[in-house]
């Protein structure tokens, strides 16, 4: 590849809203043969909403919400977008302040909350640090895995007291995005954190069969890993704090510019609107790209 064929390549790729971080990240587009994708952010808006509050027995939901909203101050993540959207919701009540909050990828916030020792997040981080689930709250929380939403659990002192359940929608272009690149002959695979039922709900709609759900960060590398020693040439796209990892050890890493800044960091490409056709675009530019130079 001669030095000017590239920067040509790079040039129109800024006018299709694409960053490129090196002329190396061209290079690789052109053997992928496998596209995985993050479902919340990538091929969903991102933009979360919180369709509903449910109190454990004895508990109070605004407390609920509350806590959840003091903890989510702390993170990036779409779901905090939607936890701490908390003045419309509840009017008159203030978010409380956070000490010592920690952000776990993947998994959830904790920290304290006034007398509490707090967290949300996923069922499994409250089990890992011992908290006890009402069988309400799972009945709940499987509930509104069945509709396809995402319930994050919050609790202190030791139980779980409430849980929060989100929900986003399809971009606009993710369908027509996924069946571009299997025209191009790339094969998709659903990778997400989130919990299996919305995850296949979301992968229905877009026609891909290929699933991995519920993993944690530290798996969405693995899952890269494991495709590429079968001898694929992955392609990885995602948003998040979380695909940072996934975005780096991919073939070629392509980072949803709407996310968060560690993904952008971590990638070989942006694509600055966060649109998926311009990822399809992507691959096709570079592989135009190659043809001028040889
Ligand atoms: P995805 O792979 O779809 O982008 P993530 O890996 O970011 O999903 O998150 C996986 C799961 O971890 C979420 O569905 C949620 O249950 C939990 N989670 C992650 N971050 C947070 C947070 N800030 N607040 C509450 N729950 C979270
Ligand atoms: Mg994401």
């Amino acid at each position: 590849a001669t030095p000017v064929a590239l920067m040509v390549g790079t040039g129109r790729g800024a006018q299709l809203g694409i960053l490129i971080k090196g002329p190396e990240a061209l290079e690789q587009t052109r053997t992928v043969d496998t596209v995985v994708l993050d479902k919340t952010g990538t091929l969903t808006t991102g933009a979360m909403r919180l369709r509903r509050v449910v109190a454990a027995p004895g508990e109070d939901e605004a407390e609920v919400h509350r806590v959840a909203a003091a903890l989510e101050q702390a993170s990036e993540h779409p779901i905090a977008r939607a936890v701490t959207a908390l003045p419309a919701d509840l009017p008159g009540e203030e978010v409380p302040p956070v000490e010592g909050p920690q952000a776990l990828a993947g998994l959830g916030v904790t920290g304290r909350v006034g007398p509490r020792e707090a967290l949300v997040g996923r069922a499994r981080l409250l089990a890992e640090r011992g908290l006890v689930v009402p069988d309400e709250l799972a009945a709940a929380l499987a509930a509104a895995e069945g509709e396809g939403a995402t319930a994050v659990v919050v609790g202190w002192d030791g139980a779980a007291r409430g849980l929060l359940v989100v929900g986003d929608e399809l971009k606009a272009t993710s369908a027509e995005a996924v069946e571009r690149f299997r025209g191009l002959g790339l094969h998709p695979v659903l990778l997400t954190g989130d919990n299996e039922r919305a995850a296949r709900a979301v992968a229905g709609r877009l026609g891909i069969d290929d699933v991995v759900a519920g993993v944690l960060p530290e798996d969405k590398v693995a899952t890269v890993r494991r495709l590429q020693s079968e001898g694929r040439r992955v392609a990885f796209v995602g948003d998040g704090v979380n695909d940072a990892a996934a975005l780096a050890t991919a073939d070629l890493g392509l980072a949803v510019g709407t996310g968060a800044d560690a993904a952008v960091e971590a990638g070989d490409l942006t694509l600055v609107r966060g649109d998926l056709l311009v990822a399809v675009d992507a691959l096709r530019l570079s592989r135009r790209t190659h043809r001028t130079i040889r």
